[in-house]
């Protein structure tokens, strides 16, 4: 019989009540016991949602407070002393780590957080200090977890994250020096300790997660896997069997570490993303390991094809038999939101295309049991999945043939601007009429409660569209007067009219849907709700030109209108899996292009762009995919903004500043001026632009806007002085971190006045 799998589950809760738990226990309003019963009450609604769909293996641990690897950080005992030094309740002490602690006393910041491979979702990194120990701590959470499924009935699969990828995605702590994956030796007694304790408690499978795989992996974390599994996979009767899972890449060059695993159970590889690596991977199993195949999509929101599924779970019992195939996840639910049944808005049409959490699990039921036992026990719902998918592929709401004879039409000409940047920042000079070191902001000011109580009442009804256009405009005034008195450059109009910097693009353009409930963890308690890309995307009127138009129409000086690039729509949306990303990334800027013409025409000299997502699509591993992607990613920014005149500014704005490995990409943009986030990082990452002789414009950040505090005017300039060791005085720009929204008035005031001044102060001594 082939087994139907989950390898998590969103822990959210449908109406992300455990956003809403842990928010009021921070803020003092429920107490520990009501966030832990809180706690204990979602785990259990989400085992039994998956026992009554039918899944055989159901995780646990996959729960977490905060997130999965800070769970790991705490069992294990990587506290740094900074943390575990005030004695506080656990509980406390790992939110501290997770999110920092200012109160009574204490004071310590969080420990960095950072993307989860290429998902939207972040993890803690583990710190570990030179001398660090490891112990497992008393009462272990996926012990106890496994006990409290098991004592509602549910025999669960604990997942833990391997010791190799625990290691591996970790870092030396401020100060050490050390280079964690030396510490498997000491780490694994305690995963050796904890198995066994799984063991006793019941447990006969564990799943342990070795995502690490799917990277190109440095000689010394490679070869610790054989040490490591061979450890843990023969601990005998003892212990738990061990199903290695990996996702979001294939295995295929890490294959001989696949091969030297003998001892584990089972393999599980995302078949979702990676399905040409089947045959290497079914060829590396011994004759008793088992595979389990990655069949619907843990990162996106589509219903799965269940004719190219079973096909793929086909081809695998073909070579090992129905007993040695699971059926599964790609990876965790945990990057899809919880349920497709709370959308009451959305569309008939598209909606039988979707499928949420909760609805995912039916799919790995149905195609573990159209296997096991034949297509005609579930010939209804083949019949039934079969029918979404002609429905969609054959959509007008998937296929608008302008879109496609407009992208055939695309030529490399239209990717180039009409002269090069010398030529250009010429024109621009003399068009746009700049001082050296000029200043300007990077698009938002404050949205202040008055801005979204007046948009929800707009939304709701309350107040008409002319209404709510006069308050915008209102706003617009108000944000200009407040640059003209502190003497900004180049000045902008705010973004109060918009939600969000993707959705309201999205809301404009045609070929996107929008939900009311599907949110997804992003990190802590923090969720994002992404528009969905359902077909061919055109811009059926303009989007920003009457805002940018109005603000010109006030004021003298010159006004930077303000775009969300391709590469940030499409990434920060749930992106169609019908047709290749660069697809959609093209059409997006086909729609950007017009956009930036019409601004052009309505007066608007300097245009930004911003692609703060550009970097984070890169593939995760170098080489061809690599290149590939920062091809078609580079052509779309270039294709939204090559349609203007040499003498209009075209920026661009990052909230990174690492470009090292990255650089030509950035490069290659041909933007005019680049804004980076640069305040918290060293000046020292701005060589890589001498290095290369990057010869165009820079506004690194000069103060950060995460923080409510000001910098003084001293701190900018000696901020500066050190960028000019790197960067011409002509190629300098003075700009904040990223934009002010989720600022305050007066610290924003404060902080800009600062900047004005230290740039009139480099203006007169150079
Ligand atoms: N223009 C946007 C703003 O200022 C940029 C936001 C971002 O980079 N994330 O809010
Ligand atoms: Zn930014």
């Amino acid at each position: 019989m082939v087994q139907s799998s989950v390898l998590g589950f969103p822990r959210m809760g449908k109406l992300r009540d455990l956003k809403k738990a842990t928010e009021a226990y921070w803020g003092g309003k429920i107490s520990r016991d009501d966030l832990l019963a809180e706690g204990k009450r979602l785990r259990l609604e989400h085992w039994n949602i998956q026992k009554n769909a039918g899944v055989d293996l159901i995780p646990s641990n996959d729960f977490a407070f905060y997130d999965q690897v800070l769970d790991h950080i705490q069992l294990f005992n990587v506290i740094p002393e900074r943390y575990s030094k005030y004695n506080l309740d656990p509980l406390d002490t790992y939110f501290a780590m997770g999110r920092g602690l200012q109160k009574e006393g204490v004071d310590v910041p969080a420990l960095e957080m950072v993307k989860w491979f290429d998902s939207n979702y972040h993890y803690v990194k583990p710190a570990l200090s030179d001398n660090q120990e490891f112990k497992l701590a008393a009462d272990p959470k996926p012990v106890r977890e496994f006990l409290e499924a098991k004592a509602a009935g549910i025999v669960t699969r604990p997942v833990l994250l391997g010791p190799v990828s625990f290691l591996a995605l970790g870092k030396a702590d401020r100060g050490a020096s050390l280079n964690p994956i030396t510490k498997l030796q000491d780490l694994l007694p305690v995963y050796a300790d904890l198995l066994a304790q799984l063991k006793a408690a019941g447990a006969e499978d564990v799943q342990i997660d070795e995502p690490v795989l799917v990277f190109d992996l440095a000689a010394d974390v490679k070869a610790a896997f054989k040490p490591a599994y061979e450890k843990l996979g023969n601990l005998g009767d003892k212990a738990p069997r061990l199903t290695l899972a990996t996702y979001f890449g294939d295995i295929v060059h890490n294959i001989d570490v696949l091969s030297s695993l003998q001892s584990l159970h089972a393999v599980h590889v995302d078949l979702v993303r990676n399905p040409e690596q089947l045959d290497t991977v079914i060829a590396a199993l011994g004759p008793n390991q088992t595979l389990s195949a990655g069949v619907v999509d843990g990162r996106n929101i589509w219903k799965a094809d269940f004719k190219v599924a079973i096909e793929k779970v086909e081809a695998a019992i073909q070579k090992l038999g129905k007993d040695r195939v699971i059926v599964a996840t790609s990876s965790s639910l945990l990057h899809t939101p919880h349920t497709l049944a709370s959308e009451k808005n959305l569309d008939a049409e598209i909606r039988d295309w979707f499928s949420f959490a909760v609805e995912k699990l039916s799919e790995v039921v149905v195609i573990a049991k159209a296997v096991t036992e034949g297509p005609a026990s579930v010939s209804a719902e083949l019949e039934a999945n079969a029918k979404s998918m002609h429905s969609r592929a054959t959509s007008t709401r998937t296929n608008d043939p302008a879109v496609k004879a407009r992208q055939a039409a695309v030529t490399p000409e239209q990717h180039i601007r009409q002269s090069p940047f010398p030529v250009r920042i010429a024109q621009q000079t003399e068009h746009i009429k700049l001082p050296k070191f000029p200043t300007t902001t990077i698009g938002s000011f404050p949205q202040t409660s008055q801005i979204r109580v007046t948009r929800n009442k707009f939304t709701k009804g309350e107040i008409t569209a002319a209404e709510y256009e006069k308050f915008i405009e209102d706003q617009i005034r108000e944000v200009v007067k407040v640059q003209e008195d502190l003497d900004l450059d180049v000045l902008v109009h705010g973004e109060a009219e918009r939600n969000d910097m993707v959705q309201y693009f999205g809301e404009r353009l045609t070929g996107y849907a929008f939900t009311t409930h599907a949110w997804v963890q992003s990190y802590g308690s923090r969720c994002v709700r992404p528009p969905i890309i359902v077909g061919d995307i055109s811009r059926p009127a303009p989007m920003t030109v009457k805002e940018s138009k109005f603000a010109v129409s006030i004021t003298n000086k010159p006004m930077k209108g303000m775009l969300t690039g391709p590469i940030t729509c499409l990434r920060w949306s749930f992106p169609r899996n019908d047709v290749h990303q660069s697809v959609q990334a093209q059409q997006l800027a086909l729609a950007l292009r017009d956009e930036v013409v019409d601004l052009e025409e309505a007066g608007v000299k300097v245009i930004q762009v911003d692609e703060p997502a550009l970097r984070e699509g890169l593939p995760l591993r170098a080489g061809a995919e690599r290149e590939k992607y920062i091809k078609w990613a580079v052509d779309a920014f270039k294709l939204s903004t090559a349609g203007v005149t040499d003498s209009t500014q075209i920026h661009s704005h990052f909230c990174y500043s690492e470009f090292q490995d990255f650089f030509h990409a950035i490069a290659a943009l041909d933007a005019d001026v680049l804004s980076i986030e640069n305040s918290k990082s060293d000046a020292k990452l701005l060589k890589v632009f001498v290095d290369e002789k990057y010869p165009r414009h820079i506004g690194p950040g000069v103060y950060d806007i995460h923080s409510p505090r000001v910098p003084s005017e001293q701190e900018i300039k000696d901020r500066a002085a050190e960028m000019l060791a790197y960067l011409s005085p002509e190629q300098l720009w003075i700009n904040p971190d990223c934009g002010l929204k989720t600022r305050a008035w007066p610290e924003t005031k404060a902080a800009l006045a600062n900047m004005v001044a230290a740039a009139k102060y480099f203006r007169e001594k150079y």
